[in-house]
């Protein structure tokens, strides 16, 4: 029997009283999106708190499946077998053949769950189920049923327009709608870690816009492209992201010529937290996400992380704080960003670092290291502001 339908399962935002009607309309937003992008035409409905949705026509079941995985606040996709309204007689054939079909080993425990949405049908849910369950047990006498812990609950929903039956629950990915959150600006390198911070930010409800920082000639084009490609994997579960290319080259140099060397990579961290932290204002966002992690690289002590942090008076998010990398790793398998992260073009960081990078950075040391560059960072700063290359990803 085919799937010609989904109930759409969704916890934590339910609980959110009378704002719950946002957080649905975010989600079936959201929902539609992602179908944007698979072939077919769908239908997504609320009725009665509850998000479906219908497949009007032919379309490739795993990549509905797939699209509804990367949307955030669904925490459940039920695959849903409707059939029309003709009788008991028919819907117990239709359920010993959807039993038939989707359990090939029968030797199980079920207990039926009538639903009934519209009042008017014959049968009342109680005797839906006691009637049910002995066709059931008629049809398939190797199963049994058990009302307190089933192997299969076997949902039958009956709704004005068809009869639903269900019984599976293909998990989702949790977390909150996009757009229900507020908008944040990451930080996004071409690394591993960027990417995954960005998945997990916006995974709480919260928009994503991003800054790249590029440095040519020292960066090339393709190390660009990759950052779209990051942006792009990313806005398959955040929504479309509008990407910022700050042209970073002119400032680097400068520090690089004014600043000790084994500053350079705190400084030029810093200048790129203000620059971020300008764009996030014009851009209505509300914090700045980064993909630093305690201890991961001199850049990012305790103490390099409160001189880089010290810049910005914004929020700072750094989702990824106190994970390890190959905890990271897990998550950019997952989200399908690792393959591309580890393409080997350049970052703008590793062209200019140091051999003996400062691991304690003293804050106002790096202050006066900055006074070098007093004459001619505003101008350089307001030029690099205004390369500002908008690139929407989706
Ligand atoms: P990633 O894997 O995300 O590149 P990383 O381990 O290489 O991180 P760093 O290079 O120290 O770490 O950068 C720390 C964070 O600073 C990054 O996670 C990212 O948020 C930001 N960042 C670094 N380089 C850039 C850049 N060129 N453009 C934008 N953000 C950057
Ligand atoms: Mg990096």
């Amino acid at each position: 029997m085919d799937h010609s339908s989904f109930l759409i399962k969704y916890a934590e935002i339910a609980i959110k009283g009378k704002n719950r009607y946002v957080f649905e309309d975010a989600l079936m937003k959201q929902m539609r999106y992602a179908l944007k992008k698979v072939e077919g035409d769908f239908e997504i409905t609320k009725t009665q708190g509850r998000v479906h949705v219908d497949c009007l026509g032919s379309f490739d079941y795993d990549e509905v499946i797939g699209a509804l995985s990367r949307v955030f606040g669904i925490t459940g996709i039920c695959p849903v077998v409707r059939v029309p309204d003709e009788g008991f007689d028919r819907l117990s054939e239709d359920v010993i053949k959807y039993i038939s079909d989707e359990y090939p080993d029968r030797n199980k425990t079920f207990k039926v769950n009538c639903r009934r949405a519209r009042k008017n049908y014959p049968l009342d849910s109680q005797e839906v189920n006691m009637e049910m369950g002995g066709r059931i047990l008629d049809a398939f006498p190797e199963m049994k049923v058990d009302v307190h812990d089933p192997d299969i609950l076997l949902t039958i929903e009956i709704r004005d327009d068809n009869i639903y039956i269900y019984s599976k629950i293909i998990p989702g990915p949790g977390g909150m709608p996009v757009g229900t959150g507020g908008k944040a600006m990451l930080l996004l390198s071409g690394g591993i870690d960027s990417p995954v911070a960005g998945y997990m930010i916006a995974k709480r409800g919260v928009r994503i816009d991003a800054v790249y920082f590029h440095a040519p000639p020292y960066t090339s084009e393709r190390a660009k492209q990759k950052v779209m490609d990051l942006a792009r994997l990313v806005s398959r579960y955040a929504g479309p992201i509008t990407l910022h290319v700050i042209n970073f080259t002119d400032i680097q140099l400068e520090i690089y010529e004014k600043c000790p060397h084994d500053e350079l990579t705190i400084i030029m961290r810093r200048y790129m937290m203000r620059i971020a932290e300008d764009i996030a204002r014009k851009n209505d966002c509300l914090g700045l996400i980064t993909g630093e992690s305690i201890g991961q690289v001199a850049s990012q002590t305790m103490q390099s992380l409160a001189a880089t942090n010290e810049v910005c008076t914004m929020p700072v998010y750094r989702p990824l704080i106190g994970f390890d990398k190959n905890e990271i790793i897990k998550i950019s398998e997952k989200i399908d960003t690792f393959e591309t992260s580890i393409l080997p073009y350049e970052d703008c960081c590793t062209i200019f670092v140091a051999k003996h990078p400062v691991t304690k950075p003293n804050v106002n040391i790096i202050r006066r290291s900055e006074n070098n560059l007093a004459e001619t960072i505003d101008e350089l700063y307001r030029k690099a502001i205004e390369t500002d290359e908008v690139i929407v990803v989706s």
